[in-house]
């Protein structure tokens, strides 16, 4: 069902114990898909490697499983889609394709600084999915950069304001997964 999942990787996958700052209960009660019900939005922030996107995905399966409809995009996919839409003036007709999936997964917010016509279409996609769907989102910049992210520290309080009216925040503070076996190897100190 439209997923475009960028890999499978489940919950069971996921090792809690090398990253002992998420609380595991709550990923289990997440995955009992309650949030989706209730249109409210999940955001794992982090730097990279910390399991992120991993735990997006297994969300996305466990919803997927549970029979619920599910969209996985970047950041910067979005953002050039929804500008494309916009140019070709059919913007509406592609926000609506948006607010169909139960859950839609907006991977890796912050690694691109957006300018204002971007800017303001994700505060347009957030608002129009507003207690409508839920959003998983993941993103390495903590909620005090999404000012300078958004080149606009109003429209990125706009943003905020909704996405996390109902929401859960993870945030993983741990060592990244890819470099742990350079790490036991020496080779980061
Ligand atoms: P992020 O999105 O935070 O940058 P990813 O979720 O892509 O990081 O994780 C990087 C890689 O490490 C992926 O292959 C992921 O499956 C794996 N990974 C990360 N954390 C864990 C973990 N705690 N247990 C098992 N695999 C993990
Ligand atoms: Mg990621």
């Amino acid at each position: 069902r439209m997923a475009r999942l960028p890999y499978r990787k489940t919950l069971e996958k996921f090792d809690f114990s090398f990253q002992p700052g998420i609380d595991q209960k709550t990923i289990r009660e997440l995955a009992s898909m309650a949030f989706v019900r209730q249109a409210a939005n999940v955001v794992f922030l982090g730097p990279p490697g910390v399991g992120k996107t991993h735990l997006a995905v297994a969300l996305g399966m466990e919803a997927l499983a549970a029979g619920l409809s599910v969209y996985f995009i970047p950041m910067a996919k979005l953002v050039e889609d929804l500008r494309r839409a916009h140019d070709q003036r059919r913007l509406d007709t592609r926000m609506r394709q948006y607010l169909r999936p139960k859950l839609l997964i907006l991977d890796e917010a912050g690694y691109t600084r957006l300018d204002p016509v971007a800017a303001n279409l994700v505060f347009q996609l957030v608002n129009t999915r507003y207690e409508r769907g839920s959003m998983i989102l993941t993103s390495n910049k903590s909620f005090g950069e999404w000012g300078d992210l958004f080149g606009d520290a109003v429209l990125a309080s706009a943003v905020l304001d909704r996405l996390l009216h109902h929401s859960h925040i993870v945030n993983i503070r741990g060592q990244s997964y890819r470099l742990r076996e350079k790490v036991r190897a020496g080779v980061y100190a």
